[in-house]
């Protein structure tokens, strides 16, 4: 099925993907249009992620995690969008940013007290965006003030991933709004501070069964040693986590049109017109062979920026290219496999249109595709003009 770009995995990824794929077929997928259709996570579905230790790759084993690389989380994030993008979009935000940051920057009490809940019970949200600040990331308005040995937060964050299931919240605020970036502080907020809560959650067009959800914070007292990193250091933080964050939603955009080109390539061998099965028509050949190439084309892109972060080298313009190139390529494939189901390929008896819902998605979280750009091109000028 992905034979060709499966030879870039060891044996070992490639055992670990498939068994991430396997239980996500099994365990998943019959839930999948319910899930859609209600807007919310089966209750099954997050104490076995839990299990398949899918909740803390990166975790290093001592406090419970598996202690792997950012590649097998995206091995990971890849197979479960290939059944449902908002489970994996679940996975991703909890491994990519939020049990990153806590790897990177947390304090050895802050590793204590939450790695081993991370790969055990809580998920994680990762909370910049604001009503004002999206793209502009760091014009946040989120206060946070200093009242003895506490911080207080006052403000508001929106479309906040996985908030409805989160007990962990890192979120970015400003202890000195006239100081720009240079104020941004991390704060690790806990379900059940008094003062913080969990607001609307959004209708969406797509991963309708990922919760996006408005937070709240109103006089809510965060104690010091709850600060992630140092004072005034939170946007170091939130570039960081963002650049590894994007090479997860590449793979998750991989997943979700690998698994739309799954179902279409079946369906095209066994619909027949004309006498013959639609797959036989030259016209339809030449359009999925351009599909399987694109998928294949992304899929390495987003291979390459996480072999690159393993390896130490440096990523930032491969994972934005990465995600710049799978996202839209996804959206291309789920349009096209809409397409190669004719008629019952727009209705909702079929996953065809949902994975192309799904697909929009990638364009916009964690950077749109012109904040993509425009990283490529920083980096690019920085390249060429240091020649
Ligand atoms: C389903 C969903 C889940 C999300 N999850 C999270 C989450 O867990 N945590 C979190 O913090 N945020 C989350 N977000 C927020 C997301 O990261 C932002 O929506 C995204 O960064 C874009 O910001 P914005 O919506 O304010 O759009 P805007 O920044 O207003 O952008 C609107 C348009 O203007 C363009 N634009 C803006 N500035 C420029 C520029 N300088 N040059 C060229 N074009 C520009 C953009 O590319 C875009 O096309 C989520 C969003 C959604 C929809």
């Amino acid at each position: 099925m992905t034979a060709r770009a499966l030879t870039a995995l060891s044996e070992d990824e490639q055992l670990f993907r498939d068994s991430v794929l396997g239980f996500a077929t099994a365990k998943i997928g019959p839930h999948v249009h319910a899930m859609d259709q209600k807007g919310a996570l089966d209750p099954s579905i997050l104490p076995q992620l839990f299990e398949m230790g899918l909740m803390g790759i990166e975790v290093p084993e001592q406090y419970g995690g598996a202690g792997a690389n950012i590649f097998t989380a995206c091995l990971a994030i890849e197979a479960l969008a290939q059944v449902d993008p908002s489970v994996s979009v679940l996975v991703d935000v909890q491994n990519t940013l939020v049990n990153n940051a806590l790897i990177r920057w947390g304090s050895a009490a802050q590793k204590e007290r939450y790695l081993p809940k991370m790969c055990s019970e809580w998920v994680g949200s990762y909370c910049l965006s604001e009503a004002g600040s999206g793209s502009d990331a760091f014009a946040l308005r989120t206060r946070a003030e200093r009242r003895g040995d506490r911080w207080v937060l006052n403000g508001q964050k929106l479309w906040i991933t996985n908030a409805n299931e989160s007990n962990l919240f890192l979120v970015l605020a400003t202890i000195d709004p006239a100081a720009g970036y240079r104020g941004i502080t991390a704060f690790l907020v806990e379900r059940g501070t008094p003062g913080f809560t969990v607001g609307k959650k959004e209708d969406k067009l797509g991963i309708r069964a990922s919760s996006t959800c408005e937070l709240v914070f109103e006089d809510c007292e965060i104690p010091e040693e709850n600060v992630l990193g140092e004072v005034g250091k939170g946007y170091k933080i939130a570039i960081e986590t963002l650049n590894e964050g994007r090479i997860g939603i590449g793979a998750q955009m991989v997943g979700l049109a690998q698994g739309a080109f799954d179902y279409a390539m079946r369906y095209m061998l066994e619909r027949k017109q004309f006498g013959q099965p639609i797959a036989d028509f030259q016209g339809m050949q030449f359009q999925y062979a351009d599909v399987a190439t694109d998928i294949l084309i992304a899929r390495l892109t987003v291979y390459n920026a996480a072999r690159l972060k393993d390896a130490g080298l440096p990523f930032l313009k491969e994972a934005a290219m990465a995600k710049l190139t799978s996202s839209r390529l996804a959206e291309r494939v789920a349009s096209r496999c809409v397409e190669f189901l004719g008629g019952v390929g727009f209705t909702k008896e079929y996953p065809a249109e949902k994975f192309y819902r799904d697909a929009k998605i990638g364009q916009i979280y964690e950077g749109t595709s012109n904040m993509q750009l425009q990283t490529i091109a920083k980096m690019l000028q920085a390249e060429y003009s240091s020649r």
